[in-house]
């Protein structure tokens, strides 16, 4: 993401900003709270604490990914790599994985999980996907054009919307399938997330040049009751997704990086180290030395709360 300040042609004209660049992810973080996601671009956040949280899902990932992969997918491996593949995650530390009571015992109930889930998992990618041509983790990038008024001058500002789509499938009748893959056992938060298929779907149809180039959108929920949750996608869904998207890209060109107003969350925010919100106020006083404005600091919090 350019934060870069719009800049003027030697004739006047003020330049198009510089392409914006969005993730799913990244887009909830921005709405969420534009300081905490300007501190994620610029790499000055903690290392992550939750891996522990997302060990199940991370592992759970990538066995579906290296089974769909391989040259003769069988019945059955896919519990069998589970071991590895826990192995590796652990072995890479992304994050710190903090383990729940005795660390044994917590790495055998996390094997456990995700033994259960992908066995689940596996005889629905044997009648959904292995039937057809497929691609899994199909990383993209697409461009888009947006409009954007700049001191009185209608722009056109690029955005660049990335992500990996965990399976897609092309069916016998040549439409393809959209499918992300769940491990949570909460299916409240795959409610909560429902538009991250509306975001994918948006961006196969800016690669493919074609809207309706996908038919069929789900999340593919193991560890739930229902292991399918399918969803639809029209084109109001495209459209309000699209504002969203533009509403971002605008909040990036203009440099809007405030705090959220509220605290909720903020105490364990990777990003609170950085932000601006409860940066340290440094001082001098009377005698000369350095010290830090407790009231300065809660001054300026307050001044994001109103
Ligand atoms: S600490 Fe709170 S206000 Fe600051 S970046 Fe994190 S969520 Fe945003």
């Amino acid at each position: 993401v350019t934060t870069e300040p719009v800049e003027r042609t030697p004739k006047g004209k003020v330049s198009p900003p510089g392409p914006a660049v969005i993730s799913w992810s990244g887009l909830k973080r921005w709405e969420h709270c534009p300081q905490h996601h300007l501190r994620v671009i610029r790499k000055e956040v903690e290392r992550s604490q939750m891996g522990r949280v997302f060990l199940p899902g991370t592992i759970c990932d990538l066995v579906q990914r290296r089974w769909l992969e391989s040259a003769a997918p069988q019945p059955g491996e896919m519990a069998e790599m589970v071991g590895t593949v826990f192995a590796d995650v652990v072995a890479e530390g992304e994050s710190v994985i903090k383990w729940r009571g005795n660390p044994l015992q917590d790495q055998q109930e996390v094997l456990a999980y995700c033994r259960q889930t992908v066995t689940t998992l596996e005889p629905w990618l044997v009648r959904n996907v292995l039937p057809y041509d497929y691609q899994p983790e199909v990383r993209f990038r697409a461009h888009m054009k947006v409009p954007y008024l700049c001191e009185g001058e209608r722009l056109f500002g690029i955005v660049k919307m990335i992500g990996g789509i965990d399976i897609v499938v092309r069916d016998d009748q040549g439409k393809f399938r959209l499918y992300d893959l769940k491990t949570t056992k909460n299916d409240g938060y795959i409610r909560s997330t429902l538009a991250q298929l509306i975001f994918y779907d948006l961006a196969w149809g800016v690669i493919q040049g074609d809207f309706y180039h996908a038919v069929e959108w789900g999340f593919v929920t193991p560890a739930l009751p229902e292991p399918y949750i399918p969803i639809t996608v029209g084109r109001e869904d495209r459209a309000a997704m699209l504002s969203r998207i533009i509403k971002y890209c605008h909040g990036v060109w203009a440099d809007q990086w405030q705090p959220k107003a509220d605290d909720d969350g903020c105490n364990w925010c990777e990003a609170r180290g950085s932000c601006e919100k409860f940066r340290e106020v440094p001082i001098v006083d009377e005698n000369g030395k350095q010290r830090l404005s407790f009231t300065q600091a809660a001054a300026q919090r307050a001044q994001y709360r109103q």
